[in-house]
Formats: C-alpha cells, sequence, structure tokens
C-alpha cells in the first residue's frame, strides 16, 4: 500500500473528515483490520485564513511548498492538498516535490462526466467560486459548465464557511440558506452540484438537494484510497 500525505487542517473539522473517509474506504476496500498509511501535516488555519483575507498569495504558495516537501521527507507516495481554495496555487506546490499531486478537482470532474452532467453549480468560498483557478479547470480539462450563485448569494456561501463550518458549527438556519442557494442555482439551469469547499458536507445532505451533490471532501478522499491501493501495490 502506498502512503497517502495530506495537507490538512484547513480547517481541521475537514481533515478530521479525509482521516475517516480514508480510513473507512480502506477497510471497505481490504476488510478486517486494515488502515491506510497516510501521514498529514496539519497546519494552523487561523494564520492562513488571516492571510488568505489580505490577498497574500504568495506567502500562502509557500507555506503550502513547505508542507508538501514536508510530507515528501517524511515519505508520502504522493499527496493530497485537503481544501478546494488552496488549489490557487496547485501548479507551484505539485512542481516543488516530486511525488505526485492529487488535484481535488479532478475526481469531482471524472464523477460528473461518468454520471452524465455537464452543467454544474459550485459552491465554496468566493475564492473558488470568483477566481479562475478552479472553474477554469473544470470547463478547460473536463467541457463543464459551471455556474456559480449571484453576488449576494456567494457572500453567504462564503460567510457560513468561514464563520461557522471552521468553527465546527453546523446550524440549521445556514442549512435553509443553503438549500435556497441551491435551488436558485437548479432555477439558472445547474444539474448537479459541487460541494466546493471541504467543510461544506458537513452541513449539506443529499436530502437537501433536488439535484445530485458532488462532494470534493468523500470523491479526493475516496480517490486517495484508489491510488493507493491500486493494483499491485497492496
Ligand atoms: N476547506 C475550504 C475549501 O475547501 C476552505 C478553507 C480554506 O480556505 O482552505 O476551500
Amino acid at each position: 500500500m502506498k502512503t497517502i500525505g495530506l495537507i490538512g487542517g484547513m480547517s481541521w473539522e475537514s481533515s478530521a473528515q479525509y482521516y475517516r473517509i480514508i480510513n473507512q474506504e480502506v477497510r471497505e476496500r481490504l476488510g478486517g483490520a486494515h488502515s491506510a498509511q497516510s501521514l498529514m501535516f496539519s497546519v494552523d488555519f487561523g494564520e492562513i485564513e488571516r492571510l488568505q483575507h489580505e490577498g497574500q498569495w504568495s506567502v500562502l504558495t509557500s507555506r503550502m511548498i513547505e508542507a508538501a516537501q514536508r510530507l515528501e521527507r517524511g515519505g508520502a507516495d504522493f499527496f493530497l492538498l485537503c481544501t478546494n481554495t488552496m488549489h490557487r496555487m496547485a501548479g507551484e506546490v505539485a512542481a516543488s516535490v516530486s511525488i505526485p499531486m492529487l488535484h481535488i478537482a479532478d475526481p469531482t470532474a471524472k464523477k460528473i462526466k461518468e454520471a452524465g452532467y455537464s452543467r454544474v453549480g459550485l459552491l465554496g468560498t468566493a475564492f473558488t467560486m470568483e477566481q479562475e483557478f478552479y472553474k477554469g479547470r473544470l470547463v478547460s480539462e473536463y467541457g463543464l459548465d459551471v455556474l456559480v450563485p449571484e453576488p449576494a448569494d456567494r457572500a453567504v456561501v462564503h460567510q457560513i464557511i468561514y464563520q461557522e463550518l471552521i468553527a465546527g458549527q453546523v446550524l440549521s438556519a445556514s442549512r435553509r440558506k443553503y438549500r435556497e442557494i441551491i435551488q436558485r442555482l437548479i432555477e439558472q439551469g445547474a444539474e448537479a452540484i459541487i460541494l466546493g469547499c471541504t467543510e461544506i458536507m458537513l452541513l449539506v445532505q443529499p436530502e437537501d438537494s433536488p439535484v445530485p451533490l458532488f462532494d470534493t471532501t468523500t470523491l479526493h478522499a475516496q480517490a486517495a484510497v484508489q491510488q493507493a491501493i491500486a493494483a499491485g501495490t497492496v
């Protein structure tokens, strides 16, 4: 089995989900007492979140590169950046180490295509919904048509992530707001919704949406297990 490297702590609420899903998936696939071989480098999100909101992306890139290099030195065979937002610097981070990075958008986009959808709504941080690094990959690599909420809805989605979910607060009033925003994306033509922030799955479940949800946390974690136990490596 290969050793999975995880850059976590963004936030730890979602990293805990990665750890759980990865180990559950190994148990399901290999049975018995099997669990994943993994290494996590977990950051202090207080600092990361401040730098994000100050727009200090080059400092953040250095932090992510340092984390990837620590995982490489620790013996990870490949690694995951356990946040959608920080894929803004995915190219630089991947290029800074010799072990491969499993990009979070790839398993998600592949599942969407397999399911036959082409028009998707994207929920995530404002950085993910508004900048090109994420939507651009879905469009250019996978030919998806990506819809994002209107500005006022984007602000609500962003605020709930940073003020509640990363602090472990899961509130039904916020779930109702997400449901309404999902409904408006469907009215614009979304056939499916990407939960493009790794904490959203704490709040929103399949029953909250009339169309299928593609949760990046689960799909990324499952793809990591697939890569770790690919034929002949167990
Ligand atoms: N976990 C979130 C994401 O997937 C947001 C936290 C962050 O900004 O890294 O985008």
